[in-house]
């Protein structure tokens, strides 16, 4: 795993399978950084613990809702893109949203001119690349970049040959 703090980092390698996260990795909503979901979740265990991950969830899609997001350093982002197509790779969003926020996640992705229309939803990243890779039997390099550690160890550990990718921006 390596950290890095913008696209430009990712060694994009030819004919690979891109996997990359939504939100803190691409897109950024107002009050959510990497550390909102921790801080939330542990004022509203004051309240109580077993609550607090339902509540936390339910802040963090009144946010969504509610707020446009914005795309996290979109001059490098569009350049990464280029390199991915130059190189004869694919990329597809993988992220731990729930399937029932599709549309709102699709309308994101436009309010960002991001032009990926590949989503996964999943919480369970690693066995998700492991049965994409095996259902289109791809041979060639798996990139997968996420700003969650658990998420980059759960990938690790189901497909050790993937490059991974702990995205921290600068500016988040
Ligand atoms: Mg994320």
């Amino acid at each position: 795993m390596k950290i890095i703090q913008n696209y430009d980092e990712i060694d994009v390698l030819p004919n690979s399978l891109i996997f990359i996260d939504l939100d803190e990795t691409i897109l950024h909503f107002p009050y959510i950084d990497q550390s909102w979901w921790e801080k939330t979740k542990k004022l509203y265990n004051l309240l109580n613990d077993t609550t607090s991950e339902d509540r936390t969830y339910r802040d963090w899609e009144s946010i969504i809702y509610d707020y446009k997001p914005t795309l996290l350093d979109k001059t490098q982002f569009i350049k990464f893109l280029e390199r991915v197509n130059n190189s004869g790779s694919k990329i597809s969003i993988l992220t731990a949203r729930n399937k029932r926020l599709e549309s709102i996640t699709r309308q994101h992705l436009r309010d960002c001119d991001i032009p990926i229309s590949d989503i996964h939803f999943s919480n369970e990243k690693g066995y998700t690349i492991n049965y994409i890779k095996n259902t289109i039997r791809h041979n060639g390099p798996i990139i997968f970049i996420d700003d969650i550690n658990s998420n980059i160890y759960d990938v690790e550990i189901i497909n050790p040959e993937a490059i991974t990718y702990n995205m921290k921006h600068i500016n988040l």
